[in-house]
């Protein structure tokens, strides 16, 4: 068996290489490499994907927040709430724009923002909520709209982990996730679901005057060239970067595919360990498995990391250390025991290796490994 990884993007460059290696040729050959025509074409292609929703590249997705966050015209003071069990760079660009990061706690079987506790947390000072789709399913969006609504708040989603994702509303009907709320902002960072070959990431919205402005910021706030007529930043997607986005578009639904095989399987052989939760499905969300997360009690969950590491298994923890108790964003109130779930899923969840060339021997052997360690 070969060497197993959290995620094998060379098999997976593999299996597609001629297409590949011809886009970025003809990039190459080009050589337009800023604001190429492979841009548009794959912002068109992308928002035929998601339903029609207007897309806007940049250059990564933590740009794509901070972005959407200038485009909204958030003043610093503002407040905006998002859930603690996240990635940084969510309460990175709050923080940065000189806005005020308000955490939330999450639901400890979905790991997404808790909608019950939302109210709590709104002031007058509250402009927006950021649900994160956190692992490839979506927040449960509909109690966050009918509140934002009630509160006059934007939603910005931040669909980095969950592109592809369906969320279904009670009627019936279903949206892609990054097109329910205000806007969406996600990443193409190469071991995102839809991954380019460096940084790459894009901005959603269903607004065209929101797009047009969003457009703008990422280029130096001009519409026609050296016209500044706001202040913008430096945010484009590389032409070669486009152009290898524009192949792999087309396998993210086959890719979502071959995740949830891998999570099937785990799900069927991980099922009867009492100190090991396999990852719950949200009833209203399509999960694209970024990653699959179980939980583990007892504290046991270091020590099955260290079997697995010592049997070749990687593992890792997203994430180790809650927002609320990292260094650069302590304040009062913000102590051991304030996000309750949060901080037990930091010492609980583990995320075992998945992607889109997992192997049935390489699932056997890792669930094999995984049982053997509870029941010897
Ligand atoms: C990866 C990720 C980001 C940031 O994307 P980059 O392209 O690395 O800047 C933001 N939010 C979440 C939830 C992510 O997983």
């Amino acid at each position: 068996m070969d060497t197993i990884k959290m995620v094998d993007l060379h098999s997976q460059y593999l299996r597609i290489k001629p297409e590949i290696d011809e886009a970025i040729q003809q990039v190459l050959t080009s050589t337009a490499f800023i604001q190429g025509p492979e841009v548009n074409i794959f912002a068109q292609s992308l928002s035929r994907y998601i339903g029609g929703s207007l897309v806007i590249p940049c250059a990564n997705g933590t740009d794509a927040l901070q972005i959407a966050m200038m485009a909204l015209d958030m003043k610093p003071g503002d407040e905006v709430i998002l859930p603690v069990h996240t990635y940084v760079a969510t309460a990175e660009v709050i923080a940065l724009l000189g806005l005020t990061p308000v955490f939330i706690d999450v639901d400890k079987d979905t790991f997404n923002i808790a909608p019950a506790l939302l109210e709590s947390k709104i002031t007058e000072k509250t402009k927006a909520i950021v649900p994160v789709h956190l692992y490839g399913q979506c927040a449960d969006m509909e109690p966050i709209l009918h509140i934002a609504a009630k509160y006059n708040l934007h939603v910005i989603e931040d669909v980095a982990q969950a592109l592809g994702a369906d969320y279904t509303f009670a009627d019936g009907t279903t949206k892609k996730a990054g097109t329910i709320g205000t806007v969406g902002t996600t990443s193409f960072f190469p071991s995102k679901n839809l991954g380019c070959f460096g940084d790459g990431g894009a901005i959603f919205t269903n607004d065209k005057a929101l797009g047009e402005k969003i457009k703008m910021i990422s280029n130096h706030g001009q519409k026609i060239k050296y016209h500044h007529d706001i202040i913008g930043v430096n945010s484009r997607l590389d032409t070669l970067q486009a152009a290898v986005l524009n192949v792999k578009l087309n396998y993210l639904d086959g890719y979502a595919q071959r995740r949830n095989d891998a999570a099937t399987y785990y799900d069927k052989a991980l099922a009867s360990i009492p100190t090991l939760t396999t990852p719950r499905r949200a009833t209203n969300s399509t999960h694209v498995f970024h990653q699959y997360t179980i939980q583990v009690s007892d504290g046991l969950r270091d020590n099955l990391k260290s079997h697995l590491e010592a049997h070749g298994i990687p593992t890792m923890i997203y994430y180790p250390v809650p927002l609320h108790l990292q260094k650069a964003y302590k304040r009062a109130g913000f102590e051991e025991g304030s996000f309750p779930v949060t901080e037990e899923l930091s010492k609980t969840v583990l995320s075992l290796p998945i992607h889109t060339e997992m192997k049935e021997e390489e699932l056997e052997y890792i669930s094999g490994t995984i049982k053997k360690f509870f029941h010897g």
